[in-house]
């Protein structure tokens, strides 16, 4: 049985781009797959920006797939000739003995991060853009900053296909099949309907994996969020020189933002804002009620008064968690050939470079650059 190629990557979001990339680069023979066209706004990738943090919040073991995923983006950056990583410093509130504030201390202790540490008065002081309480401290980060979403995503496509990767764009995946022989995937696309063979495959269908891998032991829930930007009447404040990028525990919400950059508003989400289970990711609306954003404008009247809480532009987006909010790479035991590349939990763009290399070096045969027990797909089962 002849292959139509070594190697698939299927979703070209911000996981596959990075690993139909990385595999191009190692030579691989590989074709890509994607449903619409790599940067489009349908999947968890879209919204001009994500915050990249080295600091993390999430914990010390995924530091090490942050700086990996940052010589790649600065590798990217050099392939394509464009900017998508500004370190511009982020600023991390909260109560010192709150939810946010002592996992980055730990993260920033066990890697010996450079920070700084900022009292009530010191943060009140250089960033008065953020309203906050008697008993919020802050630590600044200066590894933190902007990626570049859509416009990363479409510069590992251009980087990849310029080492020879082949892409299919409109090309809807409808069954992944490990068989004796490699990996059989079943696509309908402009050409109709058609059977593929590879030697393995890359799954980096984001939202959509539980739906084509139903073996899967790794629970993934999707869940709608949103993408809000607002207006700031003086700009200038809120700037990535002045404001930089934030977390803030505050209200009950853990809320992120990122600086006005490129036209766009001040970027302001909730991370833990209830919002209902999406049944079907191919129908999660980009259209947004003004309801569902109305708690959000709440939180930024109050926390960030300079943003002008009622002039908001909003899109619908989706985040794919799994109980323990870790990522999901490697071959799952009931999907021989198959390299996962998924679940990234609402903070998988930052690490989606090191992500893509990983999964990659895995199909290839090859040692990936960081431990990947901790992101085990059969950790569950
Ligand atoms: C509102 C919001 C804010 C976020 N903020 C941050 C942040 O600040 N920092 C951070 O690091 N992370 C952040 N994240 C998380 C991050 O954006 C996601 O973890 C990451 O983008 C997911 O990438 P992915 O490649 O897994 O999925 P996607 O980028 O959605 O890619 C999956 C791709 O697979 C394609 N596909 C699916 N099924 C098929 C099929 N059957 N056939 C062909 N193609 C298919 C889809 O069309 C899509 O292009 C945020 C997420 C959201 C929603």
């Amino acid at each position: 049985m002849t292959l139509d190629a070594d190697l698939a990557v299927l979703g070209l979001g911000a996981a596959g781009s990075s690993a139909l990339w990385r595999s191009a680069t190692r030579g691989a023979d590989v074709i890509g797959f994607e449903q619409h066209t790599p940067g489009h706004a349908h999947g968890s990738s879209h919204g001009h920006s994500r915050l990249f943090r080295t600091a993390l919040v999430e914990g010390p073991q995924y530091v090490a797939l942050a700086r990996h995923a940052q010589r790649l983006w600065r590798e990217l950056e050099r392939a394509d000739g464009t900017e998508l990583l500004t370190l511009c410093g982020g600023l991390f509130l909260g109560p010192a003995d709150g939810r946010i504030l002592p996992p980055i201390l730990e993260t920033i202790a066990a890697h010996d991060l450079p920070h700084e540490t900022l009292t009530t008065a010191q943060v009140r002081s250089a960033y008065p853009q953020h309203a906050i309480e008697e008993d919020t401290v802050g630590v600044l980060d200066p590894g933190t900053g902007v990626l570049r979403a859509e416009a990363g995503i479409r510069a590992a496509v251009r980087a990849a296909v310029g080492q020879g990767a082949r892409v299919r764009t409109g090309e809807q995946v409808l069954a992944v099949t490990p068989g004796e022989r490699g990996v059989e995937v079943r696509s309908t696309g402009p050409e109709g309907e058609r059977t593929w063979r590879f030697g393995r495959v890359i799954m980096a269908t984001g939202a959509w994996t539980a739906g084509l891998l139903p073996e899967l032991t790794v629970p993934m829930r999707v869940r709608r969020t949103l993408l809000t930007w607002f207006r700031a009447p003086e700009p200038e404040q809120f700037g990535p020189e002045r404001f930089g990028v934030f977390l803030h525990e505050a209200d009950g919400y853990l809320a992120w933002g990122a600086p006005a950059l490129e036209g766009h508003g001040v970027k302001v989400g909730l991370h833990d804002l209830p919002a209902p289970a999406v049944a079907d990711p191919s129908h999660n609306p980009l259209e947004v009620d003004p309801a569902e954003w109305a708690e959000v404008a709440r939180w930024v009247s109050r926390r960030l008064p300079g943003l002008d809480a009622t002039d908001v532009r909003a899109e619908g987006c989706m985040y794919t968690h799994t109980p323990d909010e870790a990522f999901s790479i490697g071959t799952p035991r009931a999907y021989p050939g198959v390299v996962l590349a998924a679940a990234c939990s609402g903070h998988g763009f930052k690490h989606a470079t090191a992500v893509g290399d990983a999964a990659a070096a895995l199909a290839l045969d090859e040692e990936p650059a960081v431990d990947l027990t901790p992101f085990s797909p059969d950790r569950f089962g």
